[in-house]
């Protein structure tokens, strides 16, 4: 078993392009784990892009997870789980660059680069199986999944007990 991050960018969400995602991921044939709609933040973003913090491009990828350029800071978050679940999501959603994407993936038909240089590709996914973990116990706490496919600990919390990420 494998899993993926995918997350659907504010871009993405205000171009309601969630139902025609879906149904390319539905290609697949991976399972969804879980979904979870979420606000973005400063520290979210800070710690999704840790990889690409040297990059000239980094500013403009953290003002385009956090709305800036598209007036809402929602995206949408989705495991998917199955056997080579990285490469699957990665081959639907296309390369990087929106303009040399396949135009049957997702940023080839629905994403765009800016007069400004922003890639705005709509979606990302995990570049692979270790980065997908250190993504999903991100975005998601232990409960908010309805199995447990990384190991918990149970701590104390002000209303009895509650599991999180070992
Ligand atoms: P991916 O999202 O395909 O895994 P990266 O992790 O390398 O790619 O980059 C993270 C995000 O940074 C990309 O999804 C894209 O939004 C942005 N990005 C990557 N390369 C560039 C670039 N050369 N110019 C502008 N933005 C870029």
């Amino acid at each position: 078993m494998e899993y993926a991050l995918v997350l659907i960018k504010p871009d993405g969400i205000i171009k309601n392009l969630i139902g025609p995602i879906f149904t390319k991921f539905s290609q697949t044939n991976l399972k969804i784990f879980a979904c979870r709609m979420v606000a973005t933040n400063f520290e979210l973003a800070r710690k999704h892009y840790q990889h690409i913090k040297d990059q000239p491009f980094y500013q403009q990828v953290i003002d385009y997870l956090l709305g800036k350029y598209h007036g809402q800071n929602k995206v949408l978050v989705i495991i998917y789980g199955g056997s080579n679940a990285v490469r699957k999501c990665r081959v639907v959603a296309g390369a990087t660059n929106p303009e040399e994407a396949d135009p049957n993936s997702i940023r080839g038909a629905f994403g765009r680069i800016t007069q400004q240089g922003v890639y705005e590709n709509i979606i990302h996914v995990s570049s692979d199986a270790k980065e997908a973990k250190r993504e999903i116990k991100l975005w998601f706490f232990p409960d908010q999944i309805e199995e447990r496919i990384f190991p918990v600990k149970t701590v104390k919390s002000q209303n009895g007990f509650k599991a999180v990420w070992k």
